[in-house]
């Protein structure tokens, strides 16, 4: 982790938030390379969840809601953590996360009730982290989501509340949706936007931030009839994520689909399943994917009087669809594709690797859709007329794609300097190019070059970089 975060803050992918004030903790801003980086995932599954399919729409709602929308919702209720605080260092932390950690060895049934938690505490003697004392007050419930204030009153009247998840954007939408997209179930609802969380204990970099990026989908689907009848959707959404985990470069062994048991789940939810992966710091939830069943359409119609029932054309009845929601962290995609992406590679002795005396590379070797630069353009040297060949290169690539222009130090540290972003091709225009008109392009991955006529570079390129999922 301490090498990808330097590497991100070396390289222009992510720095951290208020840096030049000293930071805000766990606040991570995303410089050019990150930014890209992480449109190029977002588009990616725009592409895929939305255009690619009859059967999605797409959203993008507000982030501050009617806060009737939060006690419809059960979020003004139930959407809290259990806070524990150490009586002699006053510092607070996740009770679920402190016995969790322990129960590796011991296998600890995590109880919901304050009291046990505190027992099992005390019981398993886990001290502090901070202070080493084990001295625990009995947990609370902690309500996460941010709160402010509409207009220059600051009275409960006013109060509002900055959205935790975009899912409820989608719900009081629905009818809407109905209306206007005319849409038979079943369908889904796309949103990818920011959510806010007042964390207890963010960390581990962008793992766990108190702002962050969710790409969402609420899949309506009929009334279940049968018991079971919704799982069929479930199952497909779990295929459908894997697909995606493969496609963005992630390790299958890595992976762990986890069934969350009775009594753990969200109060919205019948069935869930983490997905998990197996960060550095532990086995951590990327994604989840759950069963919300008809529980917000049903207390949106309740709360808010209007029907938000759906009329079947076909039978004429009236009923409140079902929902399937898998869920994507942004942060979480980002920061899961550039550990698997990293590797230190010995150099063979190659003429790469004596021009700069170097015999190591660190290469991010991302699924080339997923690059944030796709071609660097190098001169071999900045003399006048090959520096203009390979401006004229690279204007006209940029039509195209993601480039970046490079005729600094030598031409062993730029593709070093290259490997370490992920860029798969990098473009060398040298002195035979001013006769042969031909550039030669080196692969990222086994560092063989090509010999490319200049005037099929773009094909070459497209055919290279084109991913067929
Ligand atoms: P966790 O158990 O890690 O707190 P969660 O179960 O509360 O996560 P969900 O409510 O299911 O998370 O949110 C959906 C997705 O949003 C998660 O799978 C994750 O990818 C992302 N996510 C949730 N909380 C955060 C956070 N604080 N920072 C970054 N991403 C987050």
């Amino acid at each position: 982790m301490d090498k990808l975060i330097s590497l991100c803050k070396r390289r222009g992918f992510i720095f951290p938030g208020s840096e030049i004030y000293g930071g805000l903790a766990n606040s991570w801003d995303y410089g050019p390379l990150g930014v890209e980086l992480k449109n190029n995932i977002k588009q990616e599954w725009w592409k895929r969840f939305v255009h690619q399919r009859t059967d999605m729409v797409g959203m993008d709602t507000a982030l501050i809601m009617n806060t009737k929308v939060w006690e419809a919702s059960g979020h003004l209720q139930n959407f809290s953590d259990p806070l524990v605080e150490c009586k002699k260092c006053h510092r607070r932390f996740r009770a679920d996360h402190l016995l969790a950690e322990e129960s590796f060895g011991n296998a600890i049934i995590i109880s919901a009730d304050p009291d046990k938690q505190k027992d099992l505490l005390i019981e398993h003697k886990i001290k502090c982290e901070d202070c080493g004392a084990l001295d625990w007050d009995r947990p609370k419930q902690f309500n996460l989501m941010f709160k402010t204030f509409i207009g220059p009153v600051e009275s409960e009247d006013n109060a509002v509340y900055l959205r935790p998840e975009t899912a409820q954007g989608m719900f009081v939408n629905f009818k809407n949706i109905l209306d206007t997209s005319r849409k038979r179930l079943p369908f889904g609802i796309a949103q990818i936007g920011k959510a806010f969380r007042n964390e207890i204990t963010p960390g581990n970099f962008i793992f766990r931030t108190r702002e962050f990026e969710q790409m969402e989908i609420e899949y309506f689907i009929p009334a279940p009839k049968k018991d079971k009848d919704w799982e069929k959707y479930f199952d497909e959404w779990r295929e459908e994520m894997k697909k995606w985990l493969n496609d963005l470069g992630i390790s299958a062994k890595k992976l762990h689909y986890e069934n969350i048991p009775d009594g753990e789940r969200a109060h919205y939810s019948k069935r869930t399943i983490d997905i998990e992966y197996d960060f550095p710091f532990g086995k951590k939830e990327l994604y989840g994917l759950a069963y919300r069943t008809d529980f917000d359409l049903k207390n949106h119609m309740e709360k808010s009087g209007q029907d938000l029932r759906y009329l079947d054309p076909e039978t004429n009845e009236k009923f409140l669809p079902h929902v399937i929601e898998p869920t994507w962290g942004v942060g979480r995609s980002v920061l899961a594709a550039m550990l698997e992406a990293y590797h230190e590679e010995d150099l063979p002795s190659s003429a790469e690797a004596t021009e700069d005396k170097t015999d190591m590379r660190v290469v991010l070797k991302f699924p080339k859709w997923l690059a944030p630069v796709k071609v660097a353009i190098l001169p071999l040297s900045k003399k006048e007329n090959l520096s203009s060949k390979a401006k004229e290169v690279y204007q006209d690539l940029i039509k195209d794609f993601v480039c970046e222009y490079d005729e600094t130090q030598s031409i062993g540290k730029r593709y070093r300097r290259q490997d370490e972003i992920g860029t798969p091709y990098c473009v060398t225009v040298d002195f035979e190019s001013l006769e042969d008109k031909a550039v030669t392009v080196r692969d990222r991955d086994t560092m063989k070059q090509d010999r490319v006529k200049i005037s099929e570079l773009k094909e070459y390129l497209h055919k290279n970089l084109t991913f067929n999922f």
